[in-house]
């Protein structure tokens, strides 16, 4: 079992139509075996990193694995502070100049230990993928990068339409399997929300009512 922290909650407010503010939700997970960091900021939050790290008492060299969810520069930006760690960006695995083949692309889970895996979920991207952790209080917690753009976005898809979708379809699939699966979402710009049945309802009829179409 895991401790889950959010460092930071994930944000993206429009400005004008030619400008937004985002940042990505950046979360540890503190595990027996392993630390895990997921979505590292934008390359300016280097320092909000290391000192958030430190108040739980860990250090960049403490990190056995940084996973970004999808390979855009909010979610990537401060991997290289982790040079102890493996990196998992999207469904590319690596350490150094070493690539672990892992075939994301035909639905199979990575498996960190018995209690973190990743599994792909492609929609924002064709290589997003979705970090499943078991917390000490025994809840599944998603942090699922941008195939949730917030809370709001399960009332007014347009929020996750606009933030960009590669493959609506597959996103649609993709946000109803995690719902089902998961009692808590950390999603990619907004704070951490707990999952009911009428969102995994609503979810569900909104993938059916398109594959219908
Ligand atoms: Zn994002």
């Amino acid at each position: 079992m895991c401790d889950i922290v959010v460092l930071y909650d994930g944000y993206s407010i429009l400005r004008s139509k030619e400008e937004m503010s985002a940042n990505c939700s950046c979360t540890l997970i503190m595990g027996k075996s392993n630390n895990i960091i997921i979505d590292t900021m934008t390359s300016w939050d280097a320092d909000k990193i290391v000192s958030a790290l430190k108040l739980q008492n860990l250090t960049v060299e403490d990190v056995s694995y940084v996973v970004s969810t999808h390979g855009h520069s909010d979610h990537i930006g401060n991997n290289n502070l982790f040079l102890k760690a493996k990196h998992i960006v999207g469904f590319s695995v690596s350490f150094k100049d070493t690539y672990y083949i892992h075939p994301f692309e035909e639905g199979k889970e990575y498996s960190i230990d018995e209690n973190v895996k990743i599994i792909p979920t492609p929609g924002h991207t064709l290589t997003d993928v979705t970090v499943l952790v078991t917390s000490v209080n025994k809840e599944t917690f998603a942090i699922t990068g941008d195939l949730f753009e917030k809370i709001e976005d399960i009332e007014n898809p347009t929020l996750w339409l606009e933030a960009g979708s590669e493959d609506p379809t597959q996103q649609r699939i993709n946000r109803s399997k995690v719902a089902q699966l998961a009692d808590w979402i950390v999603p990619g710009h907004g704070p951490q929300f707990k999952v009911t049945d009428e969102i995994r309802e609503s979810l569900k009829s909104q993938r059916d009512e398109n594959i219908a179409k």
